[in-house]
């Protein structure tokens, strides 16, 4: 692979490994633990004519082994991984950052971590504190009013978002059927506004990189609920005219959303509150820092402007005369949302929000989103000659490349994010944004050190360079090249299914 040629660096490079499933390597008769003599006496089974209509025909076709062959297959898959620890994660707009142990340290204190949303709730003060002063925390971030903590998700909190929208116009006696979104948006935008009961209107990115006012004009109407936006939107770029865009939504009674998933880029610098937003979302694990990508919980609370918070659901956390808290769950007024979750959110990742916020206070704050800020365009200058940059502007926190420059040369974007798993690294974001063709997206996010940084464009670099030596990559990996489209179109999600 001719990394030799770099300076020497700590990292792992492709391992190969092979790994049979349970199934394949199943002994009849291993047991994995030894029982003592039964002391009963024995019985046979029912017979199959016996048993209930539902009852089980034949013996389920577990595998058998012994318990260290068990311990072993799932230990060395679990070393299959990558991850964030292991080196750099460029997956742009997951914000894949490092995510410091003193959030772990305390998300494990038994006296966080063994709560129980049904204690009592004397027991549970300092839990509705943490819950209170993150809302706080995060009210003071986006400049808004009020803050739901209850989505799940960042999906979820743009449904919760849409649906607050959809009942602002409600109580206001009119219904309103549209949303605006951008063709730069997030696959969860379009999906959450259908499934709130919205039609989609989408705008194009206008030659900087951002919407244009005039686009938005165009087809705004009495019928718009409102329009979505990311922001820094998704090629990393701020948009420029979201105060005036804000301004003629608001002449005609319709809101802004903001999808803030890219809020690491603009933390401590810009408020969406003080450009007009009317709902943000954000995601506690990305911008917040919790492990993220292998499907764990994550977060997604909403801030909201005095425009919307009336209908935030309940419960949520007050406090009382006293200065102790309580949690309000009297809609007098029947005008809020229901319920989106169970109980009050995901409280594992409150408090690691929490701390991190803590942990960094607010010119920490600040200085994460100038350096992912830094980072992203260090990689910019590096990379800008060898891959093609689509949309010159300011980028921010995350660069979107396409492969122009290569695909004459027979190298494409897919080949390219594949044969850096060779170099082992993750492969970037691929083919999004949709408004880009074949998009590479990059972002280092802020906890990346320069020489991780310098690997990765060495990396690069080499590929470009030596086009025909990227056939069929990545090699130096257990499964070399999948049939994506076959894989997609013909899950076998059974391993008994012929
Ligand atoms: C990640 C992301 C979402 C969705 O958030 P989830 O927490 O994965 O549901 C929405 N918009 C953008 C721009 C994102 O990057």
């Amino acid at each position: 692979m001719g990394q030799e040629k770099h300076r020497k660096t700590t990292t792992s490079r492709a391992v190969v490994l092979e790994e049979a499933t349970l199934f394949e390597v199943s002994r009849p008769g291993a047991r994995g633990a030894a029982l003592p003599p039964l002391d009963v006496p024995s019985c046979e089974l029912p017979s199959d004519s016996s048993r209930s209509k539902s009852g089980r025909k034949v013996l389920p076709r577990l595998p058998e082994l012994s318990e260290p062959e068990v311990v072993r297959h799932f230990t060395r898959l679990s070393t299959w991984n990558y991850a964030i620890d292991l080196g750099l994660y460029p997956l742009g707009s997951c914000t894949m950052k490092y995510n410091p142990r003193v959030n772990e340290a305390i998300a494990r204190d038994p006296r966080v971590g063994d709560a129980h949303p049904q204690d009592p709730l004397q027991w549970s003060q300092g839990h509705l504190q943490i819950m209170h002063e993150l809302k706080q925390d995060l009210k003071d971030i986006t400049g808004l009013a009020d803050v739901s903590l209850m989505p799940a998700a960042g999906a979820q909190g743009e449904f919760t978002g849409l649906r607050l929208m959809a009942q602002y116009h409600a109580q206001k006696g009119r219904h309103r059927s549209k949303i605006i979104t951008a063709d730069s948006a997030h696959g969860t935008n379009p999906a959450s506004a259908t499934l709130a009961g919205f039609e989609i209107v989408q705008v194009q990115t206008g030659p900087h990189g951002y919407i244009e006012v005039e686009d938005v004009r165009r087809v705004l109407n009495d019928d718009v609920a409102g329009l979505m936006v990311t922001n820094p939107n998704t090629l990393g770029i701020f948009e420029k005219n979201i105060k005036e865009i804000a301004e003629i939504l608001h002449e005609k009674d319709a809101l802004l959303y903001i999808d803030g998933a890219n809020l690491n880029a603009v933390m401590g610098i810009t408020r969406p509150g003080d450009y007009g937003a009317d709902v943000i979302q954000f995601n506690l694990h990305k911008t917040f820092s919790t492990p993220h990508g292998g499907g764990g919980p994550g977060s997604g609370p909403i801030a909201v402007s005095e425009r919307l918070a009336p209908f935030l659901p309940l419960p949520d956390v007050a406090v009382r005369p006293d200065g102790s808290y309580e949690l309000k769950s009297h809609d007098p007024n029947g005008v809020r949302l229901p319920r989106v979750k169970a109980f009050y959110g995901n409280f594992g990742m409150f408090i690691r929000a929490w701390v991190y916020i803590r942990a960094l206070g607010s010119d920490g704050l600040r200085a994460v989103s100038e350096n992912a800020i830094l980072n992203a365009n260090y990689l910019k200058s590096q990379l800008e000659g060898c891959l093609n940059l689509p949309v010159e502007g300011d980028h921010l926190h995350e660069i979107v490349f396409n492969d122009r420059n290569q695909r004459e040369l027979g190298l494409d974007t897919s080949l390219m994010a594949k044969r850096l798993i060779d170099y082992g690294f993750h492969p970037p974001t691929v083919h999004f944004p949709l408004c880009v063709k074949n998009a590479i997206m990059v972002e280092p996010t802020e906890t990346e050190p320069i020489a991780e940084m310098d690997r990765f464009i060495g990396a690069v670099r080499e590929i470009v360079s030596e086009p025909g030596n990227n056939d069929s990559v990545p090699r130096h990996v257990p499964r070399a090249r999948v049939d994506e489209t076959r894989a997609a179109r013909q899950l076998k999600l059974n391993h008994f299914a012929e």
